[in-house]
């Protein structure tokens, strides 16, 4: 008997290779086990384009409203897809909407097989990436200096009255450059909330760094929030036998390094762009990390990290056999089942999420994977097979089927 469903999940249905791996990763492993109840949204390009983008903001509402979605990758278009596809208008990425209207953190995990090895070979255990994604230098202004010019930090009240005004830097010698940024006290705590009720779920200690030895007033506010925002937070953890660090960013990347994985790293919005990649390269594939968005209200969307893959789409397209990894895509999945069974107290669509993962696992392990897995894989006795992308789903419900 197939498992039954109480709420819909929001599905959002996405373009190119991701959008043909989602049709098939839902007939061959789920549907079969599970009676599934989406409300699905539309948001391939195409129908974006239709809609005036409309379907990106609807499928952001039904999220607020049900609490938990599942996102295929979405191409978010350039000057050549707009001519691709013939497009009214350079939509925004459907990624930042969702993320504007659900005020939410992006948290990036891998997932680890044995047999794939971590560049860095004491990373047992997945590290999760937090990034702030608001503020800083993403919304900075900046200029050019000319020699002989000053720059000030002007503050005026409501009025226009002028509060204050800071020199910067007298470019009397010399001509340069100068930048301008920000944040709100409301976005950090946001993103502090999030970061700590998303440990929470994974049972994950948690490091947040800034450089407040240097920057004390911008920085320094960082750690205050985050220092009063995990007050809240302080008994539970304790209860879980977590804890909470704060440090200094290279101090940070020291520990991280040293350490066996098995923590939530919560960065500031340049930090977080730059180790999210390097934490994931660290870990190996792009088709092997996963990623959700939580808002600090605690609505879920769950991804993959990667694109829509379009080089192995035009593969597709002339009939060519494709090797494209939809493991992130499936455990995308999985979350967003095990969440929504842990909301709507149905344990066996958890354990089913579990039983599925766990199936993608050991069929990488027992040596059968897509090709970007090959040159990553060593375990002795194994000689790993590479599948396509049907064939790799195929193997992975035989696994389903036997275990
Ligand atoms: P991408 O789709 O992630 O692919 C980049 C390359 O990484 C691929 O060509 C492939 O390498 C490898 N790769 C990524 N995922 C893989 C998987 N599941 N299995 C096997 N190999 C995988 O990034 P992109 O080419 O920069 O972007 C393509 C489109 O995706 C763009 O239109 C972009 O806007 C969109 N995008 C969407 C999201 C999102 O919705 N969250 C995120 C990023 C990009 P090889 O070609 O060497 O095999
Ligand atoms: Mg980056």
């Amino acid at each position: 008997m197939k498992i039954a469903m109480k709420t819909p999940l929001v599905e959002m249905d996405g373009d190119e290779m991701t959008r043909i791996l989602w049709k098939e990763i839902k007939e061959i492993l789920i549907e079969p086990y599970v009676d599934l109840k989406t409300e699905y949204y539309d948001l391939g390009l195409v129908n974006r384009d239709k809609t005036d983008d409309e379907v990106t903001k609807e499928s952001a509402l039904a999220t607020k409203k049900y609490g938990v979605a599942v996102k295929c990758a979405t191409i978010t278009p350039n000057l050549q897809r707009m001519k691709e596809y013939k497009l009214k208008k350079l939509w925004k990425s459907p990624n930042g909407t969702i993320r504007r209207i659900l005020d939410g953190t992006v948290f990036r995990a891998p997932i680890l097989c044995e047999g794939i090895r971590s560049y860095v070979p004491g990373w047992k255990q997945p590290i999760v990436l937090a990034r702030h994604a608001y503020g800083d230098v993403y919304s900075a202004v900046d200029e050019e200096i000319g020699a002989g010019e000053k720059v000030y930090l002007v503050r005026e009240d409501a009025a226009g009255k002028v509060i204050k005004k800071t020199l910067v830097h007298d470019f009397a010698s010399s001509g340069g450059v100068a930048q301008g940024m920000h944040n709100s006290d409301d976005s950090i705590a946001s993103f502090a909330h999030s970061c700590f009720r998303y440990a929470l779920d994974c049972k994950l200690p948690v490091i947040f760094a800034t450089k407040d030895t240097i920057s004390k007033q911008y920085d320094g506010r960082f750690k205050q929030i985050f220092a009063e925002v995990y007050k809240q937070y302080e008994k539970a953890f304790e209860e879980n036998g977590m804890w909470y660090l704060y440090t200094l960013i290279d101090d940070a990347v020291a520990r991280v390094v040293r350490s066996e994985g098995g923590l939530l790293w919560a960065c500031k919005n340049y930090d977080g762009d730059v180790m999210s990649d390097m934490v994931a390269t660290a870990y190996g594939s792009l088709g092997m990390m996963s990623s959700v968005l939580v808002s600090p209200d605690g609505k879920y969307e769950y991804e993959a990290a990667h694109g829509t893959v379009t080089r192995h789409y035009y593969k597709h397209l002339k009939g060519e056999e494709t090797s494209t990894n939809s493991v992130a895509t499936i455990f995308a999945w999985t979350g967003a089942l095990a969440k929504r069974g842990e909301i709507d107290g149905i344990p066996a669509l958890c354990s089913f999420a579990r039983r599925l993962e766990n199936a993608c696992v050991k069929t990488i392990e027992e040596g059968k994977m897509t090709g970007d897995l090959i040159p990553l894989f060593s375990r002795e006795g194994i000689v790993p097979e590479k599948l396509s992308s049907t064939g790799f789903l195929r193997a992975v419900a035989a696994w389903l089927e036997r275990g």
